[in-house]
């Protein structure tokens, strides 16, 4: 865990190394100043030939080991070279400096040297060399070694060197080979038996190291913490938590176990009471106890709020990146998106996980603007130094997705392809959804074929893409590839399917579509695939069986469900069961003006105008506002929205004056503005809404006076579309020979010369 932490301050360094006298006040300065960059270490060694201190044994050993330390591995090598007559203490430190940094390879290679050379290999060199045999996994040298130790006698008592011996075995995967080293020892320290156990651990014999754990004659905290670490990374928590209160002394490290292990193992409500138990014990946490409870706190239950708040507070003040972003993650997951962004803004130097938290987070929260927004933000302010990968690119094209923005879409799909971002499953699913999403199905069945691999995500956008635009057979010969592929369908992809069927008219298929997938994939229905098939029965006429089925579905209908129906009563004139679905909706959703309107509609159209009335004083007293209908269009890669009534647009006095001459002109070939029987006792009264300012028609008068002639018109509504506008549509794609896409809140609809792809059924 340590490994992710990077913290984005380090230790003030100088500006330069003060001149040093001698042997005595350089050492000082290092001693002072353990972390040095480059450009100090060269400073020094300038100093050094200055000062003729350039073949101190002593000095150069010192500034090689500081080398390690910031890994510049490299100039501690050119250093060791210039040095006409190291010793063994100097070799050891080169020695260190490459098994620190990992380079094993090198580190066995200077070793070999230094026996040519002479050297005489001492209880500080072995430790090393047999760590580097470790890293390597190579017995064979571990084992020459070995021999040589027995060989020679001498250092062989040493048990400094026979515990590396012992370890290098373990992590060789030779457990008896090191459980024999380790019993010829003749006075084990705590280290050997530390070093034992873990090795039993990390081969999985959790048994022999409980058992070797209670045989130790003197266990220290670092015992204890080891056995509560493996325990608890296996997931047997009852143990681990029973040592840990067991064991006569704690450290940060015990505590820090115990709360991942918990939290790993999804008892995330247990790891923050731990977390709590160490607050009041007095132990402070670092950055790992914060990452871990953080990511505990997203998947906890009933995250207490002040354990919550203490966590936040800790982690304001931890200079850790990592930690920043965990914490950013977490407001992004509760929907908190704006205390995200001010953690995100707090921090200093952003890298590009930090930068895709926030992005994805507006993606996630559904602030496609802020998304998108963001990333040109991020462009312009690090042209080279954070490059976006293919996460970055996903929340893109989510974003582009949910504002229905095709220009926008394709300019991040040509972003991926000429800054060589690997085009995987996960981003061409995302592109193959978007280009759905954004009405353009050939480019999405294009990318579609065009995969070399498609996984189950890929095949289910697919079949979601073509049910949104109503092509119901070609989503299920879509299916029957798939079964083909093997690839197993799951309960998204019936989703997809049924409403394909539903949307396409395929009332017989998606009904056996339905059974089957209890019958033959074994997949429970969700409350998902009930409401599709009372869609699907709706449009076929069969209401009563639809309400039947309503009745007897195991789980409780809801506004989808009710919703269907009630849409399936209109279109078939059935007020008696249209009045009860939309009662049970006003039950279901009292807040949402929607359904009052449908529930008004229904009664107007029986003529109960005393129900009407009702309808309307029952909102008005219960503050029911109705939401307004909005829709966006795309020009020059700018997002136009404009809300139902709009006359906040630059533009504004030219879309009202052109759709009024577009009116005069539709008229003449059968427009008749629809006021709505049933609509018009409350439209009449309600004059923001009136229909010839509805949202899409503004977005369209917009569109035709702004737009290259003959392009296809884009608009995406955030409602159904009404059957007036619907009707307008029609007959505007036909008047202008344009092509009109509107992607509504259940569908898409494609205007072309006249007619609309749903068949006027949406
Ligand atoms: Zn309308
Ligand atoms: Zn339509």
């Amino acid at each position: 865990m340590c490994s992710i932490l990077r913290n984005h301050s380090p230790l003030p360094t100088l500006p330069f190394i003060p001149r040093f006298k001698d042997q005595q006040s350089f050492s000082l300065i290092l001693q002072q100043n353990p972390h040095l960059h480059l450009h100090h270490l060269k400073q020094i060694q300038a100093q050094l030939f200055h000062k003729s201190l350039h073949q101190d044994n002593i000095l150069i050993t010192k500034l090689i080991s500081i080398c390690a330390l910031s890994g510049a591995t490299d100039y501690a090598t050119r250093l060791f070279e210039s040095v006409f007559h190291p010793d063994l203490i100097l070799c050891n430190s080169m020695l260190k400096a490459y098994t620190q940094n990992g380079l094993f390879e090198l580190a066995l290679h200077f070793y070999l040297r230094m026996l040519e050379r002479g050297f005489y290999p001492d209880h500080y060199t072995l430790p090393y060399v047999l760590k580097a045999c470790a890293g390597l996994s190579n017995v064979g040298f571990g084992e020459q070694v070995h021999g040589s130790l027995v060989k020679n006698g001498g250092v062989c008592d040493d048990v400094f060197v026979v515990n590396s011996l012992v370890d290098m075995y373990f992590k060789c995967l030779q457990s008896d080979a090191a459980m024999r080293v380790f019993q010829m020892i003749a006075e084990p320290n705590s280290t050997s038996w530390n070093i034992v156990v873990a090795g039993l651990l990390g081969s999985g014999d959790l048994e022999s190291a409980k058992n070797l754990f209670d045989e130790m004659p003197e266990r220290d905290v670092v015992s204890w913490n080891t056995l509560i670490s493996a325990l608890a990374k296996v997931g047997e928590l009852g143990k681990a938590r029973a040592l840990f209160d067991e064991m006569p002394e704690r450290n940060l490290v015990t505590w820090n176990a115990l709360i991942a292990g918990f939290s790993q193992n999804g008892q995330c409500d247990e790891a923050l009471s731990v977390f709590s138990q160490m607050l009041k014990s007095g132990v402070e946490p670092d950055n790992v106890t914060i990452l871990t409870v953080v990511s505990a706190v997203g998947g906890a239950h009933s995250p207490d709020t002040d354990a919550v708040d203490r966590i936040l507070s800790f982690a304001r003040s931890s200079n850790s990146i990592s930690v920043s972003t965990a914490v950013l993650n977490l407001y992004a997951k509760f929907g908190k998106i704006d205390d995200a962004r001010k953690i995100f803004d707090e921090i200093p130097e952003k890298d590009l996980v930090t930068w895709n938290a926030m992005i994805g987070g507006y993606s996630q929260n559904q602030r496609p603007v802020e998304a998108i927004e963001l990333f040109c933000q991020m462009q312009a302010e690090n042209r080279s130094r954070v490059k976006p990968d293919g996460v970055t690119m996903v929340s893109l094209t989510v974003s582009c997705s949910q504002m229905g923005a095709l220009g926008l879409g394709e300019w991040v799909h040509a972003y991926i392809e000429k800054n060589g971002i690997e085009l995987d499953v996960f981003l061409s699913t995302a592109l193959i959804d978007m280009y759905a999403k954004c009405g353009d199905l050939n480019c999405s069945c294009h990318l579609f074929w065009g995969l070399p691999k498609r996984d189950l995500a890929c095949w289910n956008a697919m079949i979601k893409g073509l049910a949104i635009h109503g092509q119901g057979n070609e989503a299920l010969e879509i299916f029957s590839l798939m079964e083909r592929d093997a690839v197993a369908p799951n309960d998204i992809t019936f989703v997809g399917l049924l409403s394909a069927c539903s949307h396409g008219g395929l009332a017989a298929e998606g009904l056996e579509l339905f059974d089957s997938m209890q019958s033959r994939y074994s997949i429970i229905p969700r409350i998902e695939h009930y409401g599709c098939v009372v869609d699907l029965l709706g449009r076929a006429g069969r209401l009563a069986e639809a309400y039947e089925f309503v009745k007897s579905m195991p789980v409780e209908p809801d506004v989808i469900v009710w919703g269907a129906l009630l849409g399936a009563c209109r279109s078939h004139q059935n007020v008696e069961l249209a009045e009860e679905a939309a009662r049970q909706l006003v039950e279901l959703e009292p807040k949402h003006d929607g359904n009052y309107v449908l529930l008004s509609n229904v009664y107007a159209s029986a003529g109960k105008w005393g129900d009407v009335a009702k309808v309307r004083a029952h909102m008005k007293a219960h503050d029911v506002r109705k939401k307004p209908g909005c829709s966006a269009v795309e020009l020059g890669g700018v997002v136009h929205e404009f809300i139902a009534g709009d006359r906040s647009h630059l533009r504004s006095a030219e879309i009202y004056a052109a759709w009024d001459r577009l009116v005069e002109r539709l008229k003449l070939i059968g427009y008749e503005p629809d006021t709505g029987a049933l609509l018009r006792n409350l439209e009449e009264e309600d004059k923001e809404a009136a229909l010839y300012r509805h949202s899409e028609k503004l977005a369209l008068s917009f569109m035709l006076i702004s737009s290259k002639d003959g392009s296809p018109i884009r608009i995406v509504k955030n409602l159904r579309i009404c059957s007036d506008c619907h009707r307008a549509m029609e007959l505007v794609s036909q008047l202008e020979e344009r092509e009109i896409i509107v992607r509504d809140r259940n569908r898409f609809h494609h205007f072309n010369g006249g007619h609309c792809s749903c068949g006027g059924y949406w």
